[in-house]
C-alpha cells in the first residue's frame, strides 16, 4: 500500500511517499531524517493537536482559548476534548496557565492561550 503526505515539520513541505509491504516501511522524497520519523508517525501512530475555546468562570460569557502542549494519538482526540468541555476555570486565566495537567495520561498538557482578567 502507499500514502502521500505533506510533511509538516517545516516550511519545505516534502511531499512523501510511504510505502507498506510485508511489515516493512519505506519512505520517498524526504530531504532530511526528520520526514522518516514523521511519514512512520503518521502510518503507524497518527498524533495530532489540538485548539478550542471554554467558558470562563466569574465572567458574562468570556472564553479563553486552549491548545494542548504536544500531540496526542488520534484516537485519544475525543475523549481528551471530552475533558477539556469539563474546564469551566476562574477568572483570572493566564496565558500559559496549565487547566489540565498530563490530560488522560497521555504525558500532555491542556494550556490556555489566552489571558482572561
Ligand atoms: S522531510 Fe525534512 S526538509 Fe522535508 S519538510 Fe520534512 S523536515 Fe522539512
Amino acid at each position: 500500500m502507499i500514502d502521500r503526505l505533506t510533511c509538516l515539520l517545516c516550511p519545505l513541505g516534502c511531499e512523501l511517499e510511504v510505502e507498506t509491504a510485508g511489515g516493512r516501511l519505506e519512505v520517498r522524497g524526504h530531504q532530511c531524517d526528520k520526514g522518516l520519523d514523521f511519514a512512520s508517525e503518521e502510518v503507524l501512530r497518527p498524533k495530532r493537536n489540538l485548539a478550542a475555546s471554554i467558558p470562563v468562570a466569574g465572567t458574562d460569557g468570556r472564553t479563553t482559548a486552549v491548545r494542548l502542549s504536544g500531540r496526542v494519538p488520534r484516537e485519544m482526540i475525543f475523549p481528551v476534548l471530552a475533558e477539556i468541555a469539563k474546564l469551566r476555570p476562574a477568572i483570572p486565566v493566564r496565558r500559559g496557565d496549565v487547566l489540565i495537567r498530563d490530560v488522560l495520561g497521555t504525558g500532555v498538557d491542556v494550556i490556555a492561550t489566552r489571558t482572561v482578567v
